[in-house]
């Protein structure tokens, strides 16, 4: 099979290089571009920090960064984009009525009624909106987001339960690693020896972004999931992997042995299809007390799945847990390198 040439724009930041990374020796993928800002565009991507182990990949470092506009792309079909918010709000929407398949990981099309909000194990029938988007907007190309790294791991922990037992409340708090702030992010003055409560724009995202993803697909637009959240962000001071502790009132209700089954036993289109980089099984629960644990379980099938432990009674909502999730890996570059091999297979990355 003749590889997919893809496209990496913000590929010197913190979520661009894991992009760089997956991509390096994907079986269908091959990196054909990668661009920056005007700051780095003209130089070799080897001049620039590499933050990852291991080192850069050797077909990458020679490669010329390019300023991130639609026409300096056009050896390329798909892009995966790793810009900030206000550089994707301008050029995702140019790269997609220019002919070439977007992947997101930024904010600003997230929400959109017609942009497909997926993490492929939960909602992959949701791709259907891409037709929706293209007719709409009259594009060759199309924009698919992937979730905000916190609610990506929360709705996978929940879909689940919702399946199998109906959500009433969820309230969940975070503490949340500091790659989720980019590269080099939050000042080591602030957070050493700290726990930040307040990460801007992210409890909305968290309480929004869930219920477009366990929401209905109704013909050309999304039913969102019809229960509350409440959610605490905070920053504390690890380097990759997102924590956070989860409470749920169930419609019906459920023993933590019951609970764990449905999520030992989830399983997708991505397990069933054999996606490249699909973890298999894509939850897992942990039995022990004191587990899931940052440093030890955040590579979890490639960092690709969503752990889960201490399922216990609440005495307040029904069930309470603890889940850990890659932020940089499932909950950006490794999710949208998932929903792109979902999207190939189905046929959506030829032309409309
Ligand atoms: P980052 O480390 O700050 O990297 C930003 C990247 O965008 C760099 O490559 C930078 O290039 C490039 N860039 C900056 N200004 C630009 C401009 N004007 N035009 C073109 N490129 C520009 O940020 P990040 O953490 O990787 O986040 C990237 C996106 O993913 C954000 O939208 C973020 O919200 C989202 N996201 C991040 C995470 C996470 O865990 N970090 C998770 C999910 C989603 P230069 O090196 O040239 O400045």
């Amino acid at each position: 099979m003749t590889k997919v040439p893809v496209g990496i724009l913000g590929a010197t930041g913190a979520v661009g290089q894991r992009f760089v990374q997956l991509l390096a020796d994907h079986p269908w993928f091959e990196i054909a571009a990668l661009g920056a800002s005007d700051r780095s565009a003209g130089i070799r991507y080897s001049e620039r920090r590499w933050v990852l182990q291991p080192d850069m990949p050797e077909a990458v470092r020679d490669m010329e960064l390019r300023l991130g506009e639609p026409e300096n792309f056009s050896d390329c079909r798909v892009i995966f984009s790793a810009t900030p918010n206000d550089v994707a709000a301008r050029v995702e929407s140019e790269f997609a009525a220019a002919g070439y398949f977007v992947f997101t990981n930024a904010g600003p099309h997230r929400m959109d009624s017609d942009v497909p909000l997926m993490v492929t194990d939960v909602n992959p029938e949701h791709a259907r909106l891409i037709r929706v988007q293209q007719k709409l907007r009259g594009w060759d190309g199309f924009i698919v987001a992937n979730a905000n790294c916190t609610a990506t791991h929360l709705t996978a922990a929940l879909k689940p339960l919702d399946d199998a037992f109906g959500l009433e409340k969820v309230f969940v708090v975070s503490m949340q690693a500091v790659s989720g702030a980019g590269y080099p992010g939050v000042p080591t003055m602030d957070i050493t020896d700290n726990v930040i409560p307040y990460i801007g724009n992210e409890e909305n995202k968290l309480e929004e972004e869930p219920h477009k993803m366990l929401g209905r697909l109704d013909g050309d637009h999304i039913e969102p999931a019809d229960f509350i959240l409440s959610a605490h962000c905070n920053r504390v001071h690890v380097l990759d992997g997102h924590t956070e502790c989860v409470s749920v009132a169930l419609r019906r209700k459920a023993t933590p042995e019951e609970a764990a089954e449905a999520l030992r036993s989830y399983r997708s289109l991505p397990q069933e299809m054999g996606l490249p980089s699909a973890p298999d099984p894509c939850i897992v629960v942990r039995d022990e007390p004191d587990r899931p644990q940052t440093r030890l379980d955040r590579m979890t099938g490639n960092g690709m799945a969503t752990v889960i432990g201490r399922l216990r009674p609440d005495p307040i909502l029904d069930l309470k847990f603890v889940l850990l999730g890659h932020n940089t890996i499932r909950g950006a570059a490794g999710g949208s390198v998932l929903n792109a091999e979902l999207l190939l297979k189905q046929g959506y990355l030829k032309p409309a």
